[in-house]
C-alpha cells in the first residue's frame, strides 16, 4: 500500500504506538521516522540496560540505574513500564509525551507489548500499530543477524517473539516490515502531521 492508500482507509492519530516482536525492526523503522521526519517527536524511553556500543544517552535511551528507576515508577512519572526480555525494565517518561501532545506535534512511542496494553488503557485515544516481520523466518534470521545477544538471550527473546507474534489482533493496524522505508512511510501517513491540522493559510 501507498502512505495515500493507507491515508484513505485508516484512521489518523497524533499520538501512535509502535509495538510487535523483537528484532522485527522497530527501532530502525522509529530511527528512519526520526531522520526522515523531524516534525514527528518520538519518546525516548528510560532503561535499566547498559548502553550498546554506539549509543547515547538522551538520545537512544535515558539509561539509569535501578535506584533511579524506582523513583521514577514511584513518582508516577512513567506513563508506562515493563520489564522485557525478562532482563531490564523499560518505561516511557510522561511528562515529555504529554508536552509534545500539548504543543500539537504528532507524537510516537516505539515500546514493547506489555507497554502498549498499558497505554491502551490510560491513552485509548491513541493508535495502536503493530508491525510485524514478512515471515517467521525472517524474524529468526534478523535475530540471529543481530549477533548481540547471548544464546540464551536470543532464546528467550525468541519465546517472547512467539507471544508477541500472536497479539497482531490487539492492535488497530498492522504493518508488515518488508523494507524499512516503506515502513516508516506507512507510519507517517497514520499520524495527523502539523501542517495537516494547523494549516498555514486556513481559507
Ligand atoms: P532494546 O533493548 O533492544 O533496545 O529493546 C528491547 C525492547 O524494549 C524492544 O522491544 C523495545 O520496543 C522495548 N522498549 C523500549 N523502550 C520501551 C519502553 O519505554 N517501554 C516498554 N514497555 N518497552 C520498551
Amino acid at each position: 500500500m501507498t502512505a495515500d492508500d493507507v491515508r484513505a482507509v485508516h484512521p489518523r492519530s497524533r499520538l501512535v504506538v509502535l509495538a510487535g516482536p523483537t528484532a522485527v525492526g522497530k527501532g530502525t523503522v522509529a530511527a528512519d521516522v526520526r531522520a526522515r521526519h523531524p516534525e514527528v517527536w518520538i519518546s525516548v524511553s528510560a532503561t535499566t540496560r547498559p548502553p550498546r556500543p554506539g549509543e547515547e544517552d538522551g538520545v537512544h535511551y535515558w539509561f539509569v540505574d535501578d535506584a533511579e528507576f524506582d523513583r521514577m515508577v514511584a513518582g508516577d512519572e512513567l506513563l508506562e513500564w515493563a520489564v522485557v526480555h525478562r532482563a531490564a525494565r523499560y518505561g516511557t517518561p510522561r511528562r515529555p509525551v504529554e508536552e509534545a501532545l500539548a504543543a500539537g506535534r504528532p507524537a510516537m512511542l516505539e515500546i514493547d507489548l506489555q507497554g502498549a496494553r498499558q497505554v491502551r488503557r490510560t491513552m485509548p485515544e491513541a493508535l495502536f500499530v503493530f508491525l510485524k516481520p514478512p515471515s517467521w523466518d525472517e524474524l529468526v534470521r534478523r535475530l540471529v543477524g543481530r549477533g548481540t545477544e547471548t544464546a540464551a538471550e536470543r532464546e528467550r527473546r525468541l519465546t517472547t517473539a512467539r507471544e508477541e507474534l500472536a497479539a497482531e489482533a490487539e492492535f488497530d493496524v498492522t504493518i508488515v516490515n518488508h523494507e524499512v522505508h516503506a515502513a516508516a512511510e506507512e507510519l507517517v501517513a497514520l499520524m495527523v502531521l502539523d501542517q495537516e491540522s494547523f494549516p498555514s493559510d486556513p481559507h
